[in-house]
């Protein structure tokens, strides 16, 4: 075998290889397996392509397996899959295509394996090897993949410009592997990524977004992101990332780039977090920075407002991307919002209300906000950096010695709307929701103490005001 692989899998494709010598049809593994196993990468998801019918071989292979696993085969798309153990096992018979100018499905025929790997998106993805007697374990490798491989290179089989034409995510995937496996898309490929990037718009917005999110959960995401910036893919796919692009000049006063800024503090976080959304939240933080920019005399440029005006902005970027809307969004959403308070929280004379305050809007996300503040730090001066990181430790200090003595995170006031409305008989309203803030905000902010009976009193107090009597 001229690939790495463990006794299970030689186990397995052994079995392959006598299905496919009972039936008389060539097989092969192919594709992304290969590459990865090549590359000493963790993969379990096999692709075998056979010269003939990729649904009877699956068949066959699980009837010689123990257990023999259920086969789920697509007759229109002639593929079908196993699962054995942890390895998921794809079965497709070759094939040939062609496409045509009018339509995004190309016309698809039976071929030979050759015609299976032209189809194929990168020299790196067209590599086989053979499961067949004659020449068990060797490995095909007509367009140079080997080579490529060890030079870090993504390069397409055939003409890119025609190959990113005919199916226009093969951009989104060159991107996506250079930003996973740290290549370089050769000159010509990148070019043609250039000419055809209008042609994503064909593209479903689920497919784009998948590759995306590979993207940002890639080591160190910026190369894929700088890449999609360059070719022009995320001024359509995205531009609201891209509108952060660029620095003005005024007075002799410049700010920084707040695109390359970003993908630097997506970088940063990326060491420390595998976490998608994590990940997303810091491509999002400062994405209210280009509505909010506006140059003060004397003083220089400033982005107030731009933590909440980006956090409103989440939800629309999230549905365009089709992201999911709740949770996840709502995660990011608050991340935007409270990414300024930590610093906020590292002047002098800070008091527990606002730490109080802090721990009670970010409860259980705050680990991650303070994960994307120590990420925000991308100053060239070490100094600085050390500066700040000193600060955030004395502000996660803080943090903690107020949670160990209020108990504020996740916490609920002892006063709840429900109560309220059966106090003073009232529907659900704005002066219930007035009422309970009010209670909430006199405990955060330490003016009575953290107890059922002190908020009962400031209640009849407030509610006095508000010309309002209890009826029980
Ligand atoms: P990963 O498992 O990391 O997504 P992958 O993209 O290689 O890697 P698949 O998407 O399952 O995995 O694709 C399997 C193989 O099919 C690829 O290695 C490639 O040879 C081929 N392939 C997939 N998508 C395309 C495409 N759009 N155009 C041409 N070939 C493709």
């Amino acid at each position: 075998m001229q690939i790495p692989c463990t006794t299970r899998e030689k186990e397995l494709f052994d079995r392959v290889a006598l299905a496919a010598r009972q039936l008389g049809v060539p097989c092969y593994l192919i594709g992304g397996f290969v590459r990865d196993k090549l590359l000493n990468r963790n993969t379990k998801d096999m692709d075998i392509v056979c010269v003939g019918d990729g649904i009877a071989l699956a068949h066959k292979v699980a009837a010689l397996l123990d257990p023999s696993p259920k086969v789920n085969f697509f007759k229109t798309y002639g593929t079908a899959q196993i699962r054995h153990k942890d390895l998921e096992i794809e079965f497709v018979g070759a094939r040939k295509e062609s496409y045509r100018q009018h339509s995004r499905n190309p016309e698809v025929e039976p071929g030979s394996l050759e015609d299976d790997q032209l189809r194929r998106d990168f020299t790196i993805n067209a590599l086989a090897i053979s499961l067949n007697e004659a020449d068990f374990g060797t490995l095909l490798d007509p367009f140079n993949g080997r080579q490529d491989m060890a030079d870090k290179l993504i390069r397409t089989p055939l003409n890119p410009v025609q190959t990113f034409s005919d199916d226009p995510l093969r951009m989104m995937r060159a991107i996506r592997f250079a930003s996973q496996l740290h290549f370089t898309i050769v000159p010509e490929t990148l070019q043609a990524i250039r000419e055809n990037a209008d042609r994503i718009k064909i593209i479903t917005q689920e497919r784009i977004t998948d590759e995306l999110n590979k993207i940002m959960l890639s080591s160190k995401p910026s190369i894929g992101l700088d890449l999609l910036y360059q070719t022009g893919l995320l001024k359509i796919i995205f531009p609201q990332m891209v509108d952060l692009a660029g620095v003005e000049m005024q007075e002799g006063k410049g700010h920084k780039d707040n695109f390359y800024h970003t993908l630097q503090v997506i970088d940063n976080i990326s060491r420390n977090t595998k976490d998608l959304w994590l990940r997303w939240a810091a491509l999002l933080h400062d994405i209210g920075k280009p509505a909010t920019k506006r140059f003060e005399e004397g003083h220089g440029w400033t982005f107030h407002g731009h933590d909440a005006v980006g956090g409103k902005m989440v939800p629309r970027i999230f549905a365009r991307l089709k992201l999911p809307q709740h949770d996840k969004m709502k995660f990011v959403r608050k991340l935007v919002e409270l990414h300024l308070r930590p610093i906020s929280l590292t002047k002098e004379n800070i008091t527990d209300s606002a730490i109080r305050r802090l721990l009670f809007d970010a409860g259980d996300d705050l680990e991650a906000l303070m994960l994307l503040c120590d990420a925000d730090i991308t100053s060239k001066n070490k100094a600085k950096v050390k500066r700040y990181l000193e600060n955030f430790e004395m502000v996660r200090q803080r943090l903690k010695e107020v949670e160990e003595s209020d108990r504020i995170r996740n916490w609920q006031p002892p006063i709840t709307g429900e109560m309220i409305m059966e106090i003073f008989a009232l529907k659900p309203g704005r002066m219930v929701g007035d009422l309970k803030s009010a209670i909430r905000e006199a405990i955060l902010d330490g003016e009575i103490p953290n107890s059922y009976e002190a908020a009962y009193q400031y209640m009849l107090q407030k509610a006095k005001e508000l010309d309002l009597t209890p009826v029980k």
